[in-house]
């Protein structure tokens, strides 16, 4: 079974998501669980939690079918103590927020150097952020998206992502979230069905499709091995429809979430229906 949906808006409450996706034909999700540009949220309260769980039953979405994404000023590799501790805390709430909603991964990217350590340290102090934070919840996933490798972010390389899994202590709770666009603009080709083959062999030989846990299907407003960070609706991007149909298609795939971030909600319910539609 392909899980299908899209980022969806949790504007008024978190409960209000799974109706947002329900709405455009998903069968899968991902959502912020606080405003994903500040540091400070509010505690999820009995009724929130309550409201949340019983909107994902009544438009049925089970946990496997969600994918909480944590906020874009965390960084767990950051090469400044003070830093990389605030970025620490707010990371375990967000692991907290999810563990609370009853949702069993959280997406994030992994860090950035800043040009101050090197890339090992970079990745040796994310590894060390993600075990301080699986020991002190339970039941979550830890679910690191590879990056564009925009400005010095890390993980745009499958080897950085099995640098940061091989330092990680309980494996059963870390995965891999692949964005299409990301891995695109790293330099891995997406564009052909040899492309494809070749770059989902590279993964499954450097971190493993085990470790597959979402997917974030975009295509690409900039050119292949850009390492610029700009999505683009399907088909009308630098990558195209082929492999979007190859991923639908490929059993490798399967029970995991897979969302859109393309740039036009408008059109999401329309690209929904045209990837399950090759996922028949
Ligand atoms: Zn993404
Ligand atoms: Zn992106």
């Amino acid at each position: 079974m392909k899980y299908i949906g899209a980022h969806v808006s949790a504007a008024g409450g978190v409960f209000n998501a799974p109706k947002n996706a329900y709405d455009i034909g998903a069968t899968a999700f991902a959502l912020f669980t606080k405003n994903q540009r500040r540091w400070e949220a509010k505690a999820l309260d009995e009724n929130t939690i309550v409201q949340f769980k019983a909107a994902c039953t009544r438009y049925n979405f089970s946990a496997e079918q969600i994918l909480p994404h944590d906020s874009y000023l965390i960084n767990l590799g950051h090469p400044e103590s003070e830093p990389l501790q605030k970025s620490r805390v707010a990371f375990i709430d967000e692991m907290q927020r999810c563990q609370q909603l009853g949702l069993t991964l959280l997406n994030f990217h992994p860090g950035s150097h800043l040009n101050k350590i090197n890339e090992q340290d970079c990745l040796l102090r994310v590894a060390e952020s993600i075990n301080e934070a699986l020991t002190q919840t339970r039941s979550v996933k830890a679910v690191i998206e590879n990056t564009a490798g925009q400005g010095t972010n890390l993980g745009y390389r499958f080897e950085q992502l099995a640098t940061i899994i091989e330092h990680i202590e309980d494996k059963q709770r870390v995965g891999i979230c692949l964005d299409t666009c990301h891995t695109f603009v790293s330099g891995y080709d997406l564009r052909s069905k040899k492309s494809c083959d070749d770059t989902f062999k590279a993964f499954s030989d450097i971190v493993g499709f085990d470790y597959l846990s979402a997917m974030h299907i975009n295509d690409s407003k900039v050119p292949f091995a850009s390492r610029v960070d700009r999505h683009a609706p399907l088909g009308e991007g630098e990558i195209g429809w082929p492999c979007f149909q190859y991923i639908m298609q490929d059993p490798r795939f399967e029970q995991i979430p897979m969302v859109l971030e393309t740039t036009n909600p408008d059109i999401w319910a329309e690209e929904i229906r045209q990837l399950k539609e090759w996922a028949k």
